[in-house]
């Protein structure tokens, strides 16, 4: 915002607080605009931090986006600077007496379907499109991680200059498998976790695993019978066979190198098996072709990072209005972020599809919330120093800019961390707020586009699936040009509608899908796969 006139943001009519919106923030002294005409500040207000627009006296209510973000710890006269240390944080709701699903709901939202929008994908075996056509190598445990990185850069080296219609080589490397206690109830949650990264609509349904031998993660519970497509591959790579010639092996859906093989004599040994096994899943990667498919083929994934006080103003709102349109494209949208929701429960278990889906969620919360009570804390961890010097006083307040990505429309199923995703439609896939585990969580659940919003900044990328960046402020967007791959800060300079800005994206999911690079494909940036692994170690 480069606007020398002084800007408040205020978000809902019944607000008593409003944004800077100025860069730089504005000095003492400084005359308000609208919606407080005439008043002039206290004090210096920094960017995106909040203005009292009335007097709000102590232990009164401190609305934002209509709902209390707070209680004001002393009298914060009109004008003052309303920041985290002067806003007592208000109980998070009880999950009893919940609104639960479309009974609940006066006039549930009609949803029109959105036709005609297509992109370019490859069509997987089992039904999912994938948006890139990378070769994944699926890892049992952490051990074999060297040995494979070095064998991925022989592959990218030596084997991928002869197969250009593929776009990569992941390996999927994690830092469980051993030293956990896998028979744990919630161990359930990293081995499905692994077990449906494996099939990842982007991997073509090429399943590879690198196995060390004597792990706890053994590739038969990994990927027990029935988990993947059956797919007959040559019987010299380990475990495979042809299940047209008895005798000649097992069927198996994957190929298989486990390193402590009798076979492997040596690290070369290692390196030259997986190399071979590599190379018959790229010969059937490259003979496949991008083929026009609807845009209801599209899974994205929504999530934010780094957020500050714009991210509910510019860059979430759009997101909601692009995951509303995805929605009536036939496609699925998923939004997480179990802390960043939390305080929303009321409205999210009202926009369910059924009452069963609201259950689910309500277990979902109480999981979380039994589970941050586990380590003594609460939602109020989840907020930032960034966060804070942004704006966001407290998780209530991010949370309500946060949950906008969700868009409108009704929620038509959720799921449990790292389940995989059977319907179509808004989805709720219950995941923490850290952005590489949800990242990795939304990929097991299916995501093939990634969007992601930030108003701090973050590089963050990866590897299995391209991520758009979605910026909340002009300023990072021109600071970060090239890696910000859309400019959401034009809402709040007056340049562009929410709603136009949620076409943009939508427009923009359809050509990244459809193979334009983002900036962080471009520079090759990519964080690391990390579980969530609520289950304890050994
Ligand atoms: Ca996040």
């Amino acid at each position: 915002m480069t606007s020398a006139s002084p800007v408040l943001v205020r978000m809902h009519p019944a607000d008593n607080v409003a944004i800077v919106g100025n860069e730089g923030g504005l000095p003492a002294g400084t005359l308000l605009p609208e919606p407080a005409t005439g008043l002039a500040l206290r004090e210096r207000v920094p960017q995106a931090h909040k203005v009292a627009l009335v007097d709000i006296p102590e232990g009164c209510a401190v609305t934002r986006y209509g709902v209390t973000i707070g209680h004001a710890l002393r009298d914060l006269p009109a004008g003052s600077w309303v920041h985290e240390r002067v806003l007592r944080m208000p109980p998070a709701r009880g999950l009893e007496g919940l609104p639960m699903g479309p009974e609940a709901t006066a006039n549930p939202p009609q949803v029109e379907p959105l036709e005609g929008y297509t992109f370019q994908g490859y069509r997987n075996p089992d039904g999912s499109v994938g948006t890139r056509n990378l070769l994944a190598i699926t890892t049992t445990v952490q051990c074999v991680a060297g040995v494979l990185e070095v064998a991925v850069e022989r592959i990218r080296r030596e084997l991928l200059p002869r197969y250009p219609n593929v776009d990569g080589v992941v390996a999927l490397e994690h830092a469980y498998g051993c030293g956990v206690a896998i028979d744990a109830p919630e161990a359930v949650i990293p081995i499905r976790t692994v077990r449906h990264l494996a099939r990842n609509p982007n991997f073509g349904g090429e399943v590879m695993v690198v196995s060390l031998g004597c792990e706890k993660l053994q590739p038969e519970r990994l990927l027990p019978p029935g988990s993947l497509p059956l797919r007959v591959l040559n019987a010299d790579n380990g475990t495979a066979g042809d299940p047209a010639r008895p005798g000649a092996g097992t069927p198996a859906p994957y190929s298989h190198v486990c390193l402590q093989d009798a076979q492997h004599v040596g690290f070369a040994s290692m390196i030259s098996a997986i190399l071979a096994t590599a190379d018959q899943h790229l010969q059937r990667l490259n003979a496949r072709e991008r083929e026009t498919v609807p845009a209801s083929e599209l899974v994205v994934g929504v999530q934010c990072g780094g957020s500050d006080a714009f991210s509910g103003v510019t860059a979430n709102p759009a997101v909601g209005v692009c995951a509303d349109l995805l929605v009536r494209a036939g496609a699925t949208v998923m939004f997480s972020e179990t802390t960043e929701v939390r305080d929303a429960v009321e409205t999210l278990t009202a926009r369910c599809a059924s009452a069963e889906v609201a259950q689910k969620m309500v277990a979902e919360m109480a999981w979380y919330d039994a589970y941050l009570q586990r380590g003594q804390v609460d939602r109020s961890a989840n907020t930032t120093p960034g966060n804070k010097a942004g704006g966001l006083s407290n998780i209530v307040e991010k949370a309500m800019g946060s949950v906008i990505k969700s868009g409108s429309m009704p929620i038509s199923a959720v799921l449990s961390p790292g389940e995989r995703a059977t319907t179509r439609g808004l989805i709720y896939a219950a995941t923490p707020a850290s952005d590489f585990i949800c990242g990795t969580l939304q990929l097991a659940s299916g995501m093939n586009v990634h969007v992601f919003t930030t108003g701090r900044g973050t590089p963050y990328g990866l590897a299995e699936c391209p991520v758009v960046k979605v910026a909340t402020r002009t300023e990072l967007a021109q600071r970060w040009h090239d890696l910000m791959d859309l400019n959401a800060g034009a809402v709040a300079d007056g340049q562009c509608s929410v709603e136009d800005m949620g076409w943009q994206l939508f427009h923009l999911l359809l050509e990244v899908a459809s193979g334009r690079r983002t900036w962080a494909e471009q520079h090759g940036l990519h964080n690391q796969l990390v579980l969530f692994n609520p289950a304890p170690v050994t």
